[in-house]
């Protein structure tokens, strides 16, 4: 999709209206003669009409309360408008710029909700309607922001088809993908034979009763080669999760083909860091692995040696997120010199209870990258809530015959989860950000119009961004 700027309306087939609730419109519509229908529109944010001009199709988009204008409401009205333009098929659009103050944020706002909701994947043997091809801006001065947009756009876009397809082939995408995300990234693909050598005990238990070889990938941007700073994102790479012998029961399984959401998300965030060519040196770790059930499968009540040897009891065989994460924090804290590391993690159903689909929680004992990561949340409304690493809840992990237990009670779990993950860290700078919720929503909504919505690319780009300061 390709944004474009014009100073008036050429041609297209079809044309946007901006008003605000009450059916005022947002913008000089003269000369279009749109009286009558604007006159029944009742603008609320995210509702459209379909009328014609003469031979001319238009939509008119209700932008919400006036006084209330803000960017996530842009993002969703134009989001709705984007739908159904989807369900009619058609590929170049007219966008009427709103009559405001705040360009730079209408524009965001505007070409976000475009750019993001321009989505469809679908394994239906009837082809869907073509996606949008060029979007028009009429009114509005030419701006570079809409070229960024796209690039993040894209890195979302990259996340929601790997999370979205199937899970029997995920490995093989993840590595194919992560070995073109950009010429200026490098990835290693680290192999079974790596992770045996290397003794990363807790990745291959996980893998144990799976018939595809577990993988460690890495993928490397340095875009500010002299400078030391390098941030090490780390994302987990389940890539089905049955729950092994500590089984899930069907409903539960239903979209465990999303556990790996993290490993693709931070290779998003690196690729579209590198994309933007961003000042900053940033490294993807992404342990991929199946929890499959099987004669092979870890077992309940066995101990396994992590790769820092620090030993760990299996009491359930379901949190296995935690288990793949922690050898690779241990590796990047090893190898990888990080100024700070940031996982993220489809980790825990408890988060998903205390903060619902839409809000991840966070854990960091750093105030300096909890501080760095609300501001991200605040700029891109990926909503964040930062939970407590309460360091008495560790009794909860202790074991009579090993270091810990992999997991706590069924209360706390969210917290439980991340303090054994910060067992792995070697105090370097971490915060661990929790997204069971919103990376895939049991329905689309808005821009997020897949159930897998791509959460935490555009986060992790703000933080990236941020950090240049
Ligand atoms: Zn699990």
């Amino acid at each position: 999709m390709k944004f474009l700027f014009s100073a008036q309306f050429k041609a297209s087939d079809i044309k946007l209206f901006p008003l605000w609730e009450g059916g005022k419109p947002a913008a000089d519509f003269a000369p279009i003669s749109l009286a009558l229908p604007v006159r029944d529109f009742k603008g609320k944010e995210g509702d459209t009409s379909l009328c014609f001009d003469g031979e001319e199709r238009c939509l008119l988009v209700g932008l919400g309360k006036q006084d209330k204008a803000n960017v996530e409401g842009l993002r969703r009205a134009y989001s709705k408008a984007v739908q159904r333009i989807l369900t009619m098929g058609y590929k170049h659009i007219e966008v009427l710029f709103p009559d405001c103050k705040q360009k730079a944020e209408f524009l965001r706002g505007i070409a976000e909700g475009i750019a993001l909701s321009n989505y469809q994947f679908s394994y239906k043997s009837e082809k869907p309607n073509p996606l949008i091809e060029t979007v028009t801006i009429v009114g509005a001065s030419k701006s570079a922001l809409t070229d960024e947009i796209l690039i993040v756009a894209e890195g979302v876009h990259f996340v929601r088809n790997l999370v979205n397809s199937n899970a029997d082939d995920k490995i093989e995408k993840l590595i194919a993908s992560a070995e073109k995300l950009h010429p200026e990234v490098t990835t290693t693909v680290f192999d079974k034979k790596f992770l045996v050598k290397e003794k990363m005990g807790l990745i291959l238990a996980v893998n144990r009763a799976s018939s595809k070889e577990p993988v460690l990938l890495k993928s490397s941007y340095r875009g500010n080669p002299k400078a030391k700073d390098h941030i090490v994102l780390v994302g987990k790479g389940i890539t089905y999760d049955t729950g092994g012998l500590s089984l899930k029961p069907t409903d539960n399984m239903l979209s465990m083909k999303s556990d790996m959401s993290g490993a693709a998300t931070v290779l998003a965030a690196v690729k579209t860091a590198a994309a933007l060519g961003l000042k900053v040196n940033v490294t993807a770790l992404a342990p991929l692995t199946e929890n499959c059930i099987g004669s092979k499968s870890y077992k309940l009540g066995d101990v396994y040696t992590s790769y820092f040897g620090k030993t760990v009891e299996i009491n359930n065989t379901d949190a296995e997120g935690r288990l793949v994460l922690a050898d690779a924090l241990s590796y990047a804290a090893k190898h990888l010199k990080p100024t700070f590391m940031v996982d993220l993690a489809t980790l825990t159903g408890a988060c998903v209870i205390a903060l619902g689909e839409e809000i991840a929680g966070f854990f960091t004992p750093d105030d300096n990258l909890a501080e760095a990561l609300l501001h991200a949340s605040q700029l891109t409304d990926e909503l964040l809530w930062r939970l407590p690493l309460h360091d008495e809840y560790k009794k909860h992990l202790k074991s009579e015959i090993a270091d810990m237990v992999n997991a706590g009670p069924r209360w706390a779990g969210s917290i439980t989860a991340a303090l054994f993950l910060k067992e792995f860290t070697q105090d370097i700078p971490w915060a661990h950000i929790d997204i069971a919720g919103p990376a895939f929503l049991s329905k689309p909504q808005f821009y997020c119009s897949s159930s897998a919505t791509g959460y935490g690319v555009r986060l992790l780009v703000e933080l990236l961004k941020r950090k240049l300061s």
